[in-house]
């Protein structure tokens, strides 16, 4: 058997590898590895694929989270609502700017931010909305946008884990992650569903002015060369990582059906087991499975991840720790207590590899250590 691994770049590069290497090689060799032509085309082809007026790239996806808040013209002191259930970067940024993180409870079953618990969190101060699309499926988008229109806020939606999932709206129509809200931002982290081979990011939006002052953002806050309008960054993509990511996006939904395929394999051997509750689908999404997450119950899951080492299967706990209870992130506000299906989650999840190259026979394996330990 092969070795398996939590995600496998490896053996996905070995099949694709004449093209990426092409790829690579055509930026080398035209030396504008900077702004080139590959990053003008690979902007081109994703708003093409998300069907998005305006594709943003940048240098990673926490600076996606930053420039769309910057170019928002949120202000310090401002209230930004998130999820109390997501990597840190999320409320990172919203630190960083000043502005204060304001987290909210998710929904148990889906993982994803609890619209009754952001309703109960908005005040005065509040001015935007971070759903975050945790694990490869969309948050309840119908309701963030129904609660941002009632109180006048922005929705800015971290796709970072969700890259290619669709919404579908009551009326059948469908939009894909990081499109609905005001402004979408993603990752392509490598071990992302849409990943370079370094670091890399983009924002997305449908507004025309909106996407103007996320490029002078980006562009060190210039509006023409050298005259600089704003206090701006510097974060770009490198031509490398985008001419790698054109031969991936042409992939994504091939990828995605891999990582289906191997999320069914894993619902199907632990359906209704009593100690294992297999990942929920939430109606108005599809899923494209960045994560496959376990909530265990009445398992040691410390024992359960080193048994699954001794087997060579790799687990992983996403995540160990609410925001709230994160020592960087300690506010008065809020206790131990406060958040439970958050706090729930922190203590009984379990992530199994995932990733597009996952054959039977690893599936088979990583199930039957899966039930050998739970069964005993
Ligand atoms: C990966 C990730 C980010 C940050 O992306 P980077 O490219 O690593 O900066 C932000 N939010 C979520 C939910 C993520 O998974």
């Amino acid at each position: 058997m092969k070795k398996i691994a939590m995600v496998d770049l490896k053996s996905q590069y070995e099949k694709i590898k004449p093209e990426i290497d092409q790829a690579i090689q055509d930026v080398v060799n035209s030396t504008a590895f900077i702004n080139g032509p590959a990053v003008k085309g690979f902007q081109e082809d994703m708003e093409k694929y998300l069907n998005v007026k305006h594709v943003i790239p940048c240098a990673n996806g926490t600076d996606a989270l930053q420039v769309a808040m910057m170019a928002l013209g949120i202000k310090p002191g401002d209230e930004v609502i998130t999820s109390n259930f997501t990597f840190i970067a999320t409320a990172e940024v919203i630190a960083l700017l000043g502005y204060t993180p304001v987290v909210v409870d998710v929904d148990p079953h889906t993982f994803n931010i609890d619209p009754e618990s952001v309703r109960k969190a908005i005040t005065p101060k509040t001015r935007a909305i971070v759903p975050v699309h945790l694990f490869g499926q969309c948050a309840d988008m119908d309701a963030m946008m129904q609660i941002a229109q009632e109180h006048n806020l922005f929705v800015i939606e971290d796709a970072c884990q969700a890259i290619g999932a669709d919404y579908i709206f009551a009326d059948g129509s469908r939009k894909k992650a990081g499109t609905i809200g005001h402004v979408g931002c993603t990752s392509f982290f490598p071990s992302k569903n849409l990943g370079c081979y370094g670091d890399g990011g983009a924002i997305f939006t449908n507004n025309d002015e909106l996407a103007a002052q996320l490029r002078v953002v980006v562009n060190h806050g210039m509006t023409v060369r050298y005259y600089h309008d704003y206090v701006g960054v510097n974060s770009r993509l490198d031509s490398i990582q985008a001419a790698i990511l054109r031969v991936k996006l042409a992939r994504l939904d091939d990828y995605a059906a891999a990582r289906n395929y191997a999320a069914s394999y894993y619902d199907k051997a632990f359906e209704n087991h009593p100690k294992l509750k297999t990942p929920a689908r939430f109606e108005k999404s599809t899923h494209v499975f960045h994560q496959y997450t376990l909530v265990t119950e009445g398992v040691d899951r410390n024992a359960m991840q080193e048994f699954l080492a001794s087997k060579e299967v790799p687990a992983m706990i996403y995540y160990p720790v609410p925001l709230h209870m994160q020592k960087a992130y300690l506010d008065p506000r809020y206790k131990e207590g406060d958040f439970p299906a958050t706090e729930h989650l922190c203590k009984t999840v379990i992530s199994l590899p995932m990733h597009t190259e996952l054959d039977e026979e690893q599936l088979k394996h990583i199930t039957d250590s899966v039930l050998e330990f739970v069964n005993r």
